[in-house]
């Protein structure tokens, strides 16, 4: 693939030789998508040329919108007329999810992805799901027993909809885009947030990496896996929380812009400063929805431009009233936590413990040899 838009960049090249970078048009700047190793062909021109098209911010051949679901994350990404939506947001903006499509004349999805089945992500799927005909879901590939959870399962069987587990490595197609499945890279995490389905979409030289609430663990281990994972936009994991964005994954993605879906005087504290402060040591364009609303990137395969000025506002949320981690309130006898949806045992102090989601999280008194006659294994990072 990458070989093919090679070539299909090198054939474009000799006639855009002739041709000026319009850029994005909202910043002034002219900002081409790069390419490693061709150098950028930038002509010095007073008054670019542009096409009709590239103004018309629903005449792109590409867009990713990121919509305003506060805290919570829904994506629409668009190429060459064809949809698809990763993410719904939650309870809270679910009407408004489903009025963004209609208004938007957005009468099928291609694809409907869920990251991973936290509220905050898939409730307004089943919203959408109940109101948009869609030909075919992609699901990361675990389960678990929660309302909306059941909620999604139910409707996809009423609507007849294909559901789709995909591996890492696999690859769908939306329109003239290649969605590729970069992770999970496999499901023995400790947090259903690293099980999120991560896709890197490349348009042509244009290339968007979505990681859901991924945390340290799957980022560590997408980089670990060789994948390409090299971007042009970045959609900040996790609402910017600092258990994402690790300097592994940003130095592998390199992007050059972020999208960040965050609400408001959320209680979680995110975005937190540190990764705000590793974008701004990346030097990364900012675009977030707590400050901007909805914002939407276009493209046409070979640049790209915004629907608003980048956000200039790097405060992060309020860690005073971010929930303090429950595992203050390891019980004294506790020998082991167990995670019981992976069926690992870990030391209670085990960092990766507080990131594990509540339902999962069980504080024993057991033996390690009672726990692995009871189907567990130690957890082979803090050796229990
Ligand atoms: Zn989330
Ligand atoms: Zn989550």
């Amino acid at each position: 693939m990458l070989q093919k838009r090679y070539v299909r960049f090198l054939s474009g090249l000799l006639s855009l030789a002739f041709l000026a970078f319009t850029g994005c048009t909202n910043s002034q700047e002219q900002i081409p998508v790069s390419t490693p190793g061709i150098p950028v062909v930038q002509a010095e021109v007073s008054e670019p040329e542009q096409s009709p098209a590239l103004n018309r911010e629903d005449g792109a051949s590409f867009s990713l919108t990121m919509l305003d679901v506060g805290q919570g994350l829904s994506i629409l990404v668009q190429a060459d007329g064809e949809y698809l939506l990763y993410d719904g947001g939650g309870r809270g903006t679910s009407s408004y999810v489903v009025a963004y499509l209609q208004q938007h004349a957005v009468t099928e999805l291609e694809w409907l992805a869920a990251s991973h089945y936290d509220e905050d992500h898939i409730s307004g799927l089943v919203g959408v799901l109940h109101t948009t005909p869609v030909e075919q879901a992609l699901m990361p590939d675990y389960t678990t027993d929660t309302q909306i959870y059941q909620s999604l399962q139910t409707v996809l069987g009423e609507k007849n909809v294909p559901v789709i587990h995909p591996a890492k490595g696999d690859t769908f197609s939306l329109g003239e885009a290649e969605i590729q499945v970069v992770g999970p890279q496999n499901y023995d995490y400790d947090s259903d947030n690293d099980e999120s389905l991560c896709l890197r979409i490349c348009y042509g030289d244009f290339q968007c990496l979505l990681t859901g609430d991924a945390e340290q663990d799957a980022e560590q281990d997408m980089v670990a896996s060789g994948q390409d994972l090299t971007c042009d936009l970045y959609v900040v994991g996790h609402h910017g929380s600092s258990s994402s964005t690790s300097e592994e994954l940003l130095d592998a993605a390199s992007p050059a812009y972020a999208f960040l879906s965050v609400g408001e005087d959320n209680p979680y504290g995110h975005p937190t400063a540190q990764t705000l402060n590793a974008l701004q040591q990346h030097e990364i364009t900012l675009y977030r929805t707590d400050q901007q609303g909805e914002v939407t990137v276009y493209s046409d395969g070979q640049k790209c431009w915004f629907s608003t000025e980048p956000c200039q506002d790097w405060s992060a949320g309020n860690q005073a009233i971010a929930e303090k981690p429950l595992s203050t309130t390891v019980p004294q006898t506790a020998q082991y936590v167990l995670n019981t949806h992976t069926k690992k045992f870990h030391f209670p102090d085990w960092p990766s413990v507080d990131q594990m989601s509540e339902k999962n999280k069980e504080f024993t008194d057991a033996s390690r040899d009672e726990l692995i006659a009871r189907g567990y294994t130690a957890c082979g990072r803090c050796n229990p």
